[in-house]
């Protein structure tokens, strides 16, 4: 590990005092502790763009997640950072997200405005630091600081407020002083990205909302594509597609890792502190960026906007609002261990961010008698 790395020896620690384990490292303890969280879990049922009940061949939270940390690890091996502290954040990085993906997100959002909203990245930290209950002496995961700030990658400032007058100097100072967290952190922000990118035009394609055709129209792709077909004339579906989002993906990678070595060069942070009063470290260059930014906005237009999409994503939004009007008229419907986490409305808020699309589906149908997805 290079000196800019985070190391578990030198971590600011955990809220509640702990002994050290004997043979993990503290960041590997974190891991350790988010695989067996329930919330983890509940990932394989939860989605981002299509519905988990739409076929087994989309990605999930959970493979999500998983893909995060394979690309996050890969390049942080490549620039010395700490894979351990990589992987946890990888993992956790969507613990809080909502059943029905962004759709829940906003919905929730908006039933939630009256009551201090509802930030995913927010929730994502409020599992790990709240509403798991495993261990006797404390409610959370007891994450270190350095997982923590690394899950709560983004936060508005009333929040981060919030969460300073609570926890002075910590994971939230950052929004207030334009701080930046650790490399780990910057590194999986960027992992996630190139993530989704990647796997939404390869689900995007095999659902049959997209063409190969249409995809020829973004810059990144079109010149991996090019590429591919030079190598391999006449190769055409599943195998071309493949190929050409491998040499997207690794392309991406090498040019994250060469544009941060050329940054973390010049910056030259003494360590993992001195890194926090820099700019961002890990980076695209330029051109990948413009370039990543290009396909993300055609993925918007064209496949999270696509009518069928929309479709699916008006119908889990009445679910969810459904719900949280239901569990608001009526506490008596949530389960007794959610009373007491804060206010009746966060209460509801937690409850329904924590369920899977098909549980949340199952739970409308039981409290209204309509069935809105068959
Ligand atoms: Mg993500």
């Amino acid at each position: 590990m290079r000196v800019y790395a985070s190391h578990p020896e030198r971590s600011r620690g955990r809220r509640h005092a702990e002994a050290p384990a004997p043979t993990r490292s503290e960041f590997q303890r974190d891991r350790d502790r988010i695989v067996h969280s329930s919330a983890f879990r509940r990932l394989v049922y939860k989605t981002q763009v299509f519905l988990n009940h739409e076929g087994d061949l989309f990605r999930t939270r959970l493979t999500h997640s998983l893909e995060v940390a394979q690309l996050g690890r890969s390049i942080g091996r490549s620039l010395g950072l700490n894979e351990d502290l990589i992987e946890t954040i990888a993992l956790a990085h969507d613990l809080g997200h909502t059943p029905f993906g962004h759709a829940g997100q906003d919905v929730l959002n908006a039933c939630m405005k009256e009551h201090g909203g509802f930030e995913h990245n927010l929730q994502s930290l409020r599992v790990v630091d709240v509403l798991e209950q495993r261990y006797p002496r404390f409610d959370g995961l007891n994450l270190t600081f350095e997982s923590r700030e690394g899950i709560l990658k983004h936060c508005a400032r009333k929040n981060a407020e919030l969460i300073e007058a609570r926890e002075p100097g910590g994971v939230a100072q950052r929004f207030l002083s334009g701080g930046q967290p650790s490399l780990e952190a910057q590194l999986c922000n960027l992992a996630d990205e190139v993530a989704y990118n990647a796997h939404d035009v390869d689900d995007g394609v095999r659902s049959g909302l997209l063409t190969l055709e249409q995809l020829e129209t973004v810059p990144l792709v079109q010149r991996y594509l090019r590429e591919t077909l030079a190598d391999h004339p006449g190769l055409g579906g599943k195998r071309l597609l493949c190929e050409t989002i491998r040499r997207m993906l690794s392309q991406q990678v090498y040019d994250i890792i060469d544009a941060s070595e050329v940054l973390l060069a010049e910056a030259a942070p003494a360590d993992a502190e001195a890194v926090r009063g820099h700019a961002p470290l890990i980076r695209f260059s330029p051109d990948m960026r413009a370039a990543s930014h290009e396909l993300k906005r055609f993925l918007f237009a064209n496949l999270y906007r696509h009518p069928q999409v929309k479709g699916m994503r008006e119908r889990a939004e009445e679910v969810l609002r459904d719900l949280f009007q239901a569990y608001m008229a009526d506490a008596r419907l949530l389960p007794p261990d959610f009373a007491g986490a804060g206010s009746h409305a966060r209460a509801c808020a937690d409850y329904i961010a924590g369920m899977t699309d098909r549980f949340a589906i199952r739970e409308h149908e039981r409290l209204t008698g309509r069935k809105l997805f068959v």
